[in-house]
């Protein structure tokens, strides 16, 4: 089949995010919503945000975008490879 490059591309498991109970996240959430309404983006279990939001984020939790990303990940909110999730 079709071979798919890795990317850097920044995907949130909505699922997981939106069941977080943790306080910490509770911006990323509402950024998320945010951008899910935006685009009219509702029925996903995923969502693929810019850089430049991640970015932004980063400021409001007083990180750097890659400390934001190491703290997504351990909350296991992160999707390293979308494509994958569909397949299972
Ligand atoms: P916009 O930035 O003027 O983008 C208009 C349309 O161009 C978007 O409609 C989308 O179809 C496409 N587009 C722009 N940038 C990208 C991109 O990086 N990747 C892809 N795949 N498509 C892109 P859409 O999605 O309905 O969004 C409407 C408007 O909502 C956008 O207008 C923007 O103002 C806002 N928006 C949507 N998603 C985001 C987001 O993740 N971050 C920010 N800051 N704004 C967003
Ligand atoms: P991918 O980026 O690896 O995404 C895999 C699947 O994750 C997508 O399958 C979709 O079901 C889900 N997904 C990822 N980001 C979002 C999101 O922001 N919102 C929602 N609702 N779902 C998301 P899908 O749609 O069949 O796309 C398959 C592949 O086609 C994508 O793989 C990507 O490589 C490409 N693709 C689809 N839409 C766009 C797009 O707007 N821009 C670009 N550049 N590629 C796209
Ligand atoms: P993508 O669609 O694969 O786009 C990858 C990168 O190409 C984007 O990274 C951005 O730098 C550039 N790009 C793509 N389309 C446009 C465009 O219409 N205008 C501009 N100025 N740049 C564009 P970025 O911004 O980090 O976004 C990462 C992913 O987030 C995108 O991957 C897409 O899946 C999602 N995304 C970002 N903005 C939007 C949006 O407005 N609407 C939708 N539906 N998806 C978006």
């Amino acid at each position: 089949g079709v071979r798919h490059e890795p990317t850097n591309k920044i995907v949130l498991d909505l699922e997981r995010l939106y069941d977080e109970a943790s306080e910490e996240l509770a911006y990323v959430a509402r950024y998320a919503r945010a951008i899910q309404q935006q685009r009219g983006d509702y029925n996903g279990r995923v969502l693929s945000i810019r850089a430049d939001d991640l970015r932004a984020l980063a400021i409001v939790y007083d990180a750097s975008p890659s400390g934001l990303i190491e703290r997504l990940t351990e909350h296991g909110v992160l999707v390293a490879d979308p494509r994958a999730l569909f397949a299972s």
